[in-house]
């Protein structure tokens, strides 16, 4: 099949393009609902009647889905066009006008806020306010840690020059680092890339030049980590949280325990997962142990198979299908539609995406497909955060915010449905062999490795109460816990002692990581559930839990799936399929011998 043949996207349901006479139209109903709800409300919420209230949420919402498709449409516009100067500057352009005139509503939110507990559960008690209570009280989970006004004001101000001026250091940093390879200099994404490269000389080669140029800035990273993680825990101990975990958590909408218990469970699977799947991988690389920089190297056997386009949306279609026709005609629509852009071009960005909107519009998804296997099963989970878009959005945009851990379960699901008819449909070991060990190695990454990061941050943070950490007593840390969550069969020394730096999320987003093992290790649990066959109409009723993401809380989605995260049993229910899987690869290596 020829690239142009693959299907791009048609972004006309929300304009013709960037000239359509409806953007200037859209832009100035922007402002004027903005102005309006700032002459109208500003200064008054509290003294409003509940039908007033809920009128006034409505009017807010009615000016979010206008930003939504213009902001969206800007974006999606530009992505499969980076190098075009217009589009950029079109969304360069639609954004500064939106953040100026978006000014105008900030208010709108710290009113809500700013509410009397009182007058709040008020205007709950009235239907119309109470449609909106999800996304309410969601403005309102902060509000017990707010400090008084003009104590924010500072902090808000003072960010710029400490938090955010650390982040941005630490991003200018490290964008600037360059790796040398035989004699070729390559970027932070480039240099990842060797480390999958078929060759193992070049693997070690970009591995130890990793480990070098971090090594090299060393000194600065730790200093930088040392000052965020002090930065926060000042905001934390003024703002009452009781550790250093509990703000994320509470915007995660989940408790502390739940998050101990994953913790807890994934790390006393590191043997019976990692410590064998590593024995095993190493065997197949011909060696006795593998170096750190092999975890991810394919497997020297492993052939290419490549598949159509048609034939991966036959592929994917099918697999959702056989798990429900219901979910199917929801996905059908992105082909039917084209509200999918498939090929690499010159300038589209890399990678690819879901992009949510609001009703009346619907989500678009960016790929790049190539045919690969991983592209494959990369179109299921895009596709899978799709439905799963246009079955949350039922409840509303506002409502619409499904958390962190639970905004994976759709995509990573689909991705398991793909997989397993994927398995189906291979009949040679050696093939079904390289599937599997490449979906287990996926699955390290996600469920294993990113609880070895978390564990990681939870020791950083602890020690430094007591003061700064040095870079030795950094690095200390991070080989403790990568040798004991990669075990043996993994050498883990001074050639990859410096490389923390690299996880940005630690000096990003503090505690965000657990939440990717969190919705890997769900997802494989409810697979499980589905697998054993003990819930009736268990794709009903999980079709049904995805719409109601964004307004129940996660006890109460896995409730009708007899789940319960605060258990042990829970989380070991999903790492349970992953031992399977390397049951399953034990068997197929003993086979072939
Ligand atoms: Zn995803």
């Amino acid at each position: 099949m020829k690239k142009t043949e693959l299907p791009a996207w048609d972004l006309r349901d929300l304009y013709d393009g960037i000239n359509d006479p409806q953007v200037e139209k859209d832009l100035a109903q922007y402002a004027g609902l903005t102005a309006e709800l700032a002459k109208k409300y500003k200064g008054k919420l509290s003294g409003l009647a509940p039908a007033a209230f809920a009128a006034a949420v409505r009017d807010y919402e009615q000016a979010g889905i206008i930003a939504s498709k213009l902001g969206i449409f800007a974006y999606l516009n530009m992505v499969t066009q980076m190098n075009n100067q217009v589009a950029v500057a079109f969304y360069q352009n639609i954004n500064e006008k939106m953040t100026e005139y978006g000014k105008a509503a900030i208010f709108f939110t710290l009113e809500i806020n700013a509410l009397p507990e009182e007058k709040f559960s008020a205007f709950l008690d009235d239907k119309a306010v109470a449609y909106y209570k999800p996304w309410l009280e969601k403005v309102r989970l902060f509000k017990p840690y707010e400090l008084a006004e003009d104590m924010e004001a500072l902090l808000a101000d003072k960010a710029l020059t400490s938090s955010g001026a650390w982040v941005r250091l630490y991003d200018e940093t490290s964008s600037k680092l360059k790796y040398i390879v035989d004699g070729k200099a390559y970027n932070d994404a480039e240099i990842s890339k060797l480390l999958q490269d078929k060759d193992p000389s070049v693997r070690e080669k970009a591995g130890k030049e990793m480990n070098r140029v971090q090594k090299e800035n060393g000194e600065l990273f730790t200093f930088i980590y040392n000052m965020i993680v002090k930065d926060k825990a000042i905001s934390d101990e003024k703002r009452g949280f009781k550790s250093p975990i509990a703000s994320r958590n509470l915007d995660n909408m989940v408790e502390d325990e739940v998050v101990e218990a994953l913790s807890q469970a994934v790390q006393a699977k590191y043997q019976s997962i990692a410590g064998r799947f590593y024995k095993l991988k190493a065997k197949w690389l011909g060696k006795e142990k593998i170096q750190y920089w092999d975890r991810n190297a394919p497997l020297p056997f492993s052939d290419d198979k490549k598949y159509g386009w048609e034939e991966s949306v036959k592929l994917v279609l099918g697999a959702y299908n056989e798990f429900s026709p219901k979910l199917r005609r929801v996905a059908e629509d992105f082909f039917s539609h084209d509200w999918i852009d498939v090929p690499p071009r010159e300038g589209k960005r890399s990678g690819a995406f879901a992009m949510p909107m609001p009703s009346p519009y619907h989500p678009y998804l960016m790929l790049n497909f190539v045919g690969k296997q991983n592209d494959v099963l990369t179109l299921a989970h895009e596709l899978g955060h799709g439905c799963h878009m246009r079955l949350s959005i039922r409840q509303g945009d506002l409502n619409d915010d499904t958390p962190l851990t639970l905004a994976e379960v759709a995509s990573v699901f689909a991705e398991m449905l793909t997989f397993q008819s994927l398995l189906k449909n291979l009949d040679d070991d050696r093939a079904k062999l390289c599937l599997i060990a490449a979906k287990v190695n996926d699955m390290i990454n996600t469920s294993l490795r990113q609880i070895a990061f978390h564990v990681f941050e939870t020791k950083v943070h602890a020690e430094r109460k007591s003061g700064e950490l040095s870079q030795e007593r950094i690095c200390e840390i991070w080989l403790e816990v990568m040798r004991e969550s990669l075990g043996e069969y993994v050498i883990v020394d001074e050639d990859s002692k410096y490389i923390w730096p690299i996880v940005s999320h630690f000096f990003h987003s503090p505690f965000y990581v657990y939440a990717y093992s969190s919705a890997d290790c769900l997802v494989n649990s409810l697979y499980q559930v589905y697998r054993e066959g003990t819930i009736a109409d268990f794709a009903d009723k999980y079709l049904e839990m995805l719409s109601q993401t964004g307004v129940k809380r996660y006890d109460a989605l896995l409730k009708p799936f007899g789940l319960d995260a605060h258990e042990a049993s829970f989380w070991n229910k999903g790492l349970g399929l992953i031992e399977e899987y390397i049951d399953q690869l034990e068997a197929l290596d003993k086979k072939l011998g």
